[in-house]
């Protein structure tokens, strides 16, 4: 009877001993995920819960980032997918305007930033940048046949049209009574071009090149506006994800996955 009295009391204790253990190890991973690991957000996913990266870029840069039907794709997407998988995260991506995209990562809506994305030292100001993974140059498109627009030095004056809040549209609004036409997208720059509202386009010469070749009756200038450095954007003071980022870049450049980036995108091995 005594015996049982005890055992009975053991046992309650034991549950109760188990209990505290489940809180503890439930409340502690809670707390370690929400507090100490502030870089990642977290979302619920078919896997159950696991860290996000989330991505903010402007779908509109061919061929860094685009639209296949539905699906974002490019270099900078698969860039960033691979620094999701080196970081042990999905990646979950937001299209945003250009424009958009640095105050929507101050605002902490998005991770990071692969938009084709030059360090400027007024941008540096706002977001910490990566180690450069691209050399870019600004290039001036103009129509093939007719074009008022010849030389750079033709520039002053002209109607030229940019997208909005890139460093092309900072070098046109520097060229001498440039009538600067800023608009949302460069796929909206190209459309005044062809309808001629606009003599000279200035953008990156990435898309650049990729819009001459579905647009036939346009060329762009040999010498270039500037030469540019594309780095990946992270919020200001996160220089944990800033440190992850860098090292999933040098990992990449070492282990043959970037120069087989930039072999899909741009057809050769190096640059
Ligand atoms: N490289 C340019 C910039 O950073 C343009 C980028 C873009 O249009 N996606 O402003």
């Amino acid at each position: 009877m005594v015996q049982h009295k005890r055992y009975n009391k053991l046992l309650k204790r034991l549950k109760v001993g188990v209990f505290v253990v489940i809180v503890v190890a439930v409340v502690g991973y809670m707390y370690w995920d929400v507090e100490l690991n502030p870089s990642s957000s977290t979302a619920q996913t078919a896997g159950g819960l696991e860290k996000t990266l989330v991505l903010g870029t402007d779908p509109g840069f061919k061929p860094f980032e685009y639209k296949q039907g539905q699906q974002t794709v490019g270099f900078d997407i698969d860039l960033a997918r691979e620094i999701a998988k080196d970081t042990n995260r999905s990646l979950q991506i937001e299209e945003i305007a250009f424009d958009g995209l640095l105050p929507a990562l101050q605002a902490g809506r998005i991770d990071l930033i692969a938009a084709g994305m030059t360090v400027t030292s007024e941008r540096k100001q706002n977001a910490e940048f990566s180690n450069s993974y691209y050399t870019a140059t600004q290039k001036v498109i103009v129509p093939k046949v007719g074009s008022v627009v010849v030389g750079i030095e033709d520039l002053a004056g002209k109607r030229i049209g940019v997208q909005l809040g890139t460093t092309g549209d900072t070098l046109a609004r520097e060229i001498n009574g440039a009538k600067v036409v800023q608009l949302q997208s460069t796929s909206s720059v190209m459309q005044e071009l062809n309808s001629r509202r606009i003599d000279a386009a200035i953008m990156d010469n990435g898309p650049a090149s990729q819009y001459l070749v579905t647009n036939p009756g346009l060329t762009m200038l040999s010498r270039n506006l500037s030469r540019e450095e594309y780095a990946i954007a992270i919020r200001k003071g996160n220089t944990k994800l800033l440190k992850e980022v860098n090292d999933s870049i040098a990992k990449m450049k070492r282990d043959g996955r970037y120069d087989a980036l930039v072999k899909k995108y741009f057809g050769a091995a190096k640059l």
